[in-house]
């Protein structure tokens, strides 16, 4: 590039340095933002070697959304929603955000069956990345809710894709190798108000917190560990059901942004022992009532806080074992400790049974989410070690996390990866949808 211009409505690309949420090294690439759909068409009609990605809020960790030298999409132009009450549906701008549904949703008595650790991401990244939430065993992923979607093709075209199509499902969870989103309908879960009624239980180790997030029927659960204790694995686990009330607000809860921190950033493992300590010791030990984004999205309190971390940033490490193989939890925590990678934040969510997409995330077992400091050594070391382990076991690392793997280690993660890369290539025959993290992990490359 740079990109030739062409006779076309819209806005022009503009060189920029993207990083993922995780922060790190940039990249840079053409950036444009279109605002409808016909834009986006024309603006794809730039694209040249090495070709094109859609972004959304650029919330995944690495580098997935994004093409160095390439054409990035930026889909968050793209707004509207229509709610179909009588069908309990909601169709959307692929550039709507869990956020802005939410809060249009929620007083209307209706919310997004599935929704992420943050309200901060577009409907086609969840589409993308077929996210999960608290809700797994119950909800399954975003896909399962999806029912149908408008795919802007390579060559101009736009299919409306339904279930009944491998297309779709090589869509959900194919981190925008098939096409660009437009927009997708929704089926939605209706709501008395907003209001949840939350348990927390102290876990003294690890099993416990795999017994705890078991051994109840509650639909949203999750763990918190501690992972820079004595206790490796001790940590807090929290249950939740929503209850009836006249709440129906789903703020947006930002209340302090972390500002530009150079060097090694503020964390330090003595400073990561004593959060943890004070966290577990002041883990409510009475149930009560909380807000829908209280309790669904605490991380968005804090703006920016991968800044936390320097300018080297941040690598979320999150897999999935399937069940029976927990020993491999226990084993991935001691090598993080082993190898003196510092993990300052651990979540340990339940799986239920995994989506039909190729290559969704989920399957039935245990998921466990470490970030990690880019800057720690031994990092890439530790990443392959885990990946080993992860892939001998039956699990995979969440490709929307991802900032390590490697090729090798996505074949042994991803048994229908072929089934994919087929659908897709028939999809894409001049081969213009590519990522960083697609030429990174040999997403793209026939075995
Ligand atoms: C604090 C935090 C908590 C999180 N918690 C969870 C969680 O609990 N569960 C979970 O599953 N994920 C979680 N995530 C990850 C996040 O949900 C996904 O990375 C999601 O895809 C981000 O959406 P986005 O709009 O930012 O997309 P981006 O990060 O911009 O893109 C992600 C992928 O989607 C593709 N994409 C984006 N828009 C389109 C489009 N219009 N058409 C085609 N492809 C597109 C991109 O090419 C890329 O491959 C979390 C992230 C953060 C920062």
């Amino acid at each position: 590039m740079p990109p030739r211009e062409v006779a076309a409505a819209g806005p022009s690309p503009v060189s920029r340095p993207l990083t993922g949420w995780g922060g790190g090294p940039a990249a840079h690439a053409w950036v444009v933002r279109p605002t409808d759909a016909d834009q986006l068409t024309a603006a794809l009609r730039r694209a040249r070697p090495p070709g094109a990605i859609a972004r959304g809020l650029g919330r995944s960790y690495g580098d997935a959304a994004r093409l160095s030298g390439g054409l990035v999409l930026d889909a968050t132009g793209l707004r509207g929603w229509t709610l179909a009450a009588d069908a309990g549906q909601v169709t959307a701008a692929a550039g709507e955000t869990i956020a802005g549904l939410l809060r249009a949703l929620a007083p209307r008595g209706w919310l997004l069956p599935v929704v992420p650790g943050t309200q901060h991401v577009t409907v086609g990244g969840a589409i993308a990345s077929d996210i999960h939430g608290k809700n797994h065993p119950s909800a399954g992923s975003f896909g399962r809710h999806v029912t149908a979607l408008g795919l802007l093709r390579s060559d101009g075209e736009v299919l409306e894709l339904r279930p009944d199509d491998a297309r779709f499902h090589a869509t959900v969870g194919g981190m925008g190798l098939t096409g660009a989103i437009l927009w997708a309908t929704i089926a939605l879960r209706p709501i008395d108000g907003t209001a949840l009624a939350v348990e927390v239980a102290r876990a003294g180790d690890l099993d416990g917190a795999l017994d705890a997030l078991c051994s109840c029927e509650a639909e949203y659960r999750v763990a918190w560990l501690d992972l820079l204790g004595t206790t490796p694995g001790r940590g807090v686990v929290t249950r939740a059901r929503h209850v009836a009330g006249d709440e129906t607000r789903v703020p947006r809860r930002t209340r302090f942004d972390v500002p530009a921190v150079g060097g090694r950033g503020l964390l330090a493992p003595a400073v990561g022992r004593a959060y943890n300590a004070l966290r577990f010791a002041a883990a409510p030990r009475r149930g009560r009532r909380r807000d829908f984004s209280g309790e669904m999205f605490p991380l968005d309190a804090l703006g920016a806080w991968p800044r936390l971390y320097g300018r080297h940033g941040l690598a979320q490490y999150q897999f999935v074992v399937p069940d029976g193989r927990e020993r491999v939890l226990h084993e991935a925590i001691a090598r993080v400790r082993r190898h003196r990678v510092p993990c300052y934040l651990a979540v340990l969510k339940r799986f239920g049974a995994g989506g039909r997409s190729p290559l969704s995330f989920p399957l039935p077992g245990f998921s466990l989410a470490m970030d990690l400091p880019r800057a720690a050594p031994g990092l890439a070391v530790l990443a392959g070690e885990l990946d080993e382990l992860v892939a001998a076991a039956g699990g995979r690392v969440y490709l929307t996390k991802d900032a390590l793997l490697r090729p090798d280690a996505l074949r042994a993660m991803y048994p229908r990866l072929s089934e994919w890369q087929r659908t897709r290539a028939a999809m894409d025959p001049a081969g213009i949808w590519r990522s960083d993290l697609a030429l990174r992990t040999g997403l793209l490359d026939a075995a």
